[in-house]
């Protein structure tokens, strides 16, 4: 066969030769994978990444994207050395420059940040940041930050410099052989039509850039990105510009600077992006560039003369526009599609592509050699999103607002505001007249707090405490001391039903949920390595008829999990009713009352114990009540058909205007949930986390065959090397604490905060967070030691406990 022959089979065929698609090649050769093929529709590079910019920039906001970057940089500095073909690679650190105090106290927060995640990283004062970039002017500067590591590179070289490798490894790179099609069978992709003829594979993995969402749509996989117009500017030479210059970040004026053959190289992220390729993207775009566009530039230009006065007397040599493509979150997707079954999907990097594109393309051939991820990658797992994702008007209108989110404040509960509001509750319009101030999530709007004025309902972002403290404390109050009523309907809500679907999911979960029928059990969903898939509420209708009760974010991967462990001819189906029922939880001591007052049903403590669930009627709807609370007090989770749920919340705020009922909104929920010392799934519970290391044994029953057995039987009799613990701080005019600080023990780092609220009935922070054991029993002994999180610099003292801070003796509940 000649060797520029399309072979007619292959293990794994890769869809584009950008840096990700050359990443991939790469990586899966070196797990041994030779029958690898990867097919570019013009020449390696002629995508996006030829004109990249280069940066490397290492700390990201979760530690497990900080490892991908940090290995990208490692294997870019080593990559020449074994192929011969130079990268480009330079270790010449960055500088950030903050030019409001708000953005100071940001840069504490990532300093400690960057200690709990090893990354060497540096608080210095403007004088020291002008030290490291002389041609920078420093009088209107607040504080800066230096990251030693961070480098450059050349996007090219290093892409040639992987199929270079990819290759070496037995990888064969077809170029100007453009994909047409995606063969499958039964759910399984199993091959690709070109247009130089058909090859069979056992995998197809999309790496196709801006064209993603395209492919994807070749098979019915949602790819939900879209591309917007992403520019810089390179000058001439300028005196005192060399290569060794670090890289220069300004995100309050939007700018990112680097050193291009003795000019310098301009770019940013403006808070307005311009989205690109609405009719779709051109097949025949190689190497294309768009037209200049110095209106979009303005805003660019003007922050960059400030901060770099030489800048007025250089020449402009090139205008660079490029689209890149942006996700509906600001994350890269990557996995294997939800849709079908050996189709993975690496693309939608917004602007990190060649930064990433070493680690996530290590990531990608772990998940598809082994079936599933080796770690947590759930920020960019490709199940964070449903089909309404893929649609283009959303996906138009909200990239135009994700560009800018590169460099805006990251404040602490901060939402976008772009494609709203997409999914509602059949509450909407009720809620929002009570002056509901509503976040998104999954699409979902959820109400966060409720306002006394409609003036009054807004976001006000700051790290200190917000506007909406004292509404969110009311909440939390009355929650505590009467009864509220929070709407929970984007809850995510399976049917799994039929015969075989009792002893499936015997098999699915750790907890016993061999049931009687009217009783629901918490179980957590493990994988063979006995950590965390998700976590779940499982009810019992009757025999043969489960209702699964799940986050909000995880439909998708749950639906996923759930699916691809099903064994062929299962009697069972699994039907998402997410949208088909309405959730009220109905919370605090006076709940029972309340519910007393509108419904004939009885709710005592012997027909309808915690942990139960009925069905009962209220307003004239039949629905099911399930007693279980994620706020710790008695209450129930009222499950209504949506057509009902105004009827039904109707009669529940006229019956209970006596009992002083209230609307409860997410963030007095999350300070609640937190007092209560209740996890959550994304932050304590991940596949990095067991339920040992998460405090969660009590819900495992090792008395069942369930996946993930063998694993945690191994875990058993060790102390876990790290274990999630509850933290109090109730000092006087100590600052909020958000999530992400640094914990230390006896003055030594030892992990970082997965969540924190502040705590109305414990008068403080209240928070959750790993600690590395060192091997030690975790006991009365370990926790008593002398514990402080770091919040922006400020060491608080926290006491730290294996309890829960609020009733862990769970009277409340069961009262
Ligand atoms: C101006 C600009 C500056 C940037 N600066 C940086 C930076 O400093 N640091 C950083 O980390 N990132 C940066 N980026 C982002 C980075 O360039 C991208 O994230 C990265 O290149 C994406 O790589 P990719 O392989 O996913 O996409 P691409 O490079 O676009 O590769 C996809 C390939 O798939 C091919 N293809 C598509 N459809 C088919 C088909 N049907 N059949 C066969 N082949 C197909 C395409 O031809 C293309 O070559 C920048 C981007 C821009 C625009």
């Amino acid at each position: 066969m000649a060797v520029s022959e399309l072979p007619t089979h292959a293990r794994a065929v890769i869809i584009g030769g950008g840096v990700i698609g050359c990443s991939v090649a790469y990586h899966l050769v070196k797990h041994g994978w030779r029958d690898v093929v990867l097919l570019e529709q013009g020449q390696l590079t002629c995508g996006t990444t030829w004109h990249a910019a280069g940066l490397v920039g290492q700390l990201r906001a979760h530690q497990n994207m900080t490892r991908l970057v940090q290995y990208s940089a490692k294997l870019y500095a080593e990559l020449e050395r074994e192929t011969e073909q130079a990268t480009g690679w330079k270790q010449c650190g960055s500088v950030l420059v903050a030019r409001t105090a708000e953005r100071v106290t940001l840069f504490r927060r990532v300093h400690a940040a960057a200690r709990a995640q090893g990354v060497a990283c540096e608080l210095i004062s403007p004088r020291e940041a002008g030290e490291k970039y002389p041609l920078m002017r420093t009088d209107d500067i607040l504080g800066a930050l230096w990251l030693p590591h961070d480098g450059k590179v050349n996007p090219a070289d290093v892409t040639q410099a992987l199929a270079k490798g990819a290759r070496m490894g037995g990888a064969r790179i077809f170029e100007r052989t453009r994909v047409t099609a995606i063969h499958h069978k039964d759910g399984v992709a199993n091959g690709v039509a070109t247009t130089r003829g058909i090859i069979a594979a056992e995998v197809v993995i999309n790496c196709a850039g801006q064209w993603a969402k395209q492919v994807g749509r070749m098979c019915g996989v949602t790819v939900p990105l879209h591309a917007a117009e992403h520019m810089y500017v390179v000058t001439g030479r300028i005196a005192d510009v060399h290569p060794d210059l670090p890289i220069l970040r300004d995100p309050d004026g939007y700018i990112y600077v680097k050193e291009e053959v003795g000019g310098l190289l301009v770019g940013g992220f403006e808070p307005v992006a311009k989205p690109w390729g609405m009719d779709g993207i051109p097949e025949n775009f190689e190497f294309g560039m768009l037209p200049d566009d110095w209106d979009q530039f303005q805003i660019l230009m003007e922050n960059a003369l400030v901060r770099l006065p030489a800048l007025e007397r250089a020449e402009i040599k090139t205008f660079m526009n490029g689209p890149e493509s942006f996700t509906p979150d600001n994350n890269f997707i990557m996995g294997e599609a939800p849709e079908l079954k050996n189709f993975y999907v690496a693309a939608g990097f917004n602007s990190i592509g060649i930064a990433s594109a070493g680690g996530a393309g290590r990531a990608l051939a772990e998940w598809i050699v082994a079936g599933e991820p080796s770690l947590d990658l759930w920020p960019v797992d490709i199940r964070r999103f449903a089909p309404f994702h893929g649609d283009d008007g959303f996906l138009k209108a909200r990239v135009s607002e994700v560009l800018g989110l590169h460099y805006k404040m990251p404040w602490p509960n901060r939402e976008l505001q772009s494609a709203r509001p997409l999914r509602v509750s059949p509450l909407y319009d009720r809620l929002a007249a009570q002056h509901a101030l509503f976040g998104s999530k999954m699409g979902w709007e959820r109400p966060n707090f409720f306002a006394p004025s409609a003036a009054q309902a807004r976001l006000d972002y700051s790290w200190a405490r917000p506007n909406w403290f004292p509404h969110a404390a009311a909440e939390h109050a009355a929650t505590r001391t009467a009864v509220t009523i929070a709407d929970l309907t984007s809850f995510s809500k399976f049917l799994f039903q039929g015969t075989d679907a009792p002893i499936l999911l015997l098999r699915l979960c750790a907890n016993d949920v061999a049931l009687p029928p009217g009783t629901t059990v918490y179980t957590a969903l493990l994988n063979a390595r006995g950590t965390y898939e998700s976590d779940l509420t499982v009810a019992r209708l009757d025999a043969e008829r489960f209702l699964l009760v799940t986050g909000t974010a995880q439909a998708t991967r749950d639906a996923d999990w759930i699916a691809r462990h099903l064994p062929p001819g299962a009697r069972a189906t699994l039907t998402d009713v997410s949208e088909h029922y309405a959730v009220l939880a109905v919370m605090g001591p006076r709940a029972r009352d309340l519910l007393a007052r509108v419904t004939e049903a009885r709710l005592d403590n012997v027909v309808f114990p915690f942990g139960a669930i009925r069905e009962i009627a209220i307003a004239g709807a039949a629905l099911w009540a399930s007693r279980r609370t994620y706020v710790g007090e008695l209450g129930f989770e009222l499950y209504v058909p949506v057509a009902r749920a105004g009827a039904v919340y109707d009669a529940l705020m006229q019956a209970g205007a006596a009992l002083g009922v209230r609307n409860c909104g997410y963030y007095a929920i999350e300070s609640l949930r937190l007092e209560k010392g209740y996890r959550a799934w994304g932050r304590e519970l991940t596949p990095d986390h067991n339920p040992y290391e998460a405090g969660l044994a009590f819900a495992v029953d090792f008395d069942h065959d369930f996946i993930g057995r063998a694993a945690l039987l191994a875990a058993r009799d060790k102390p876990p090397a790290r274990r999630l613990l509850s933290l109090v701080a109730t000092a006087p005019d100590t600052p909020l604490a958000h999530g992400g600080e640094l914990i230390l023990r006896n003055g030594e780092p030892v992990g970082d905060v997965t969540s924190a609220a502040y705590g109305h009935s414990v008068g403080g922070i209240v928070a959750l967070g790993y600690v590395a054991t060192g091997g030690v029993p975790v006991d009365a002994s370990f926790v008593s030691a002398r514990f402080e999180i770091d919040i922006a610099g400020t060491r608080v003292p926290v006491r730290a406990s294996l309890k829960a801070p609020y009733d862990p003796a769970r009277r409340k509940i069961k009262a």
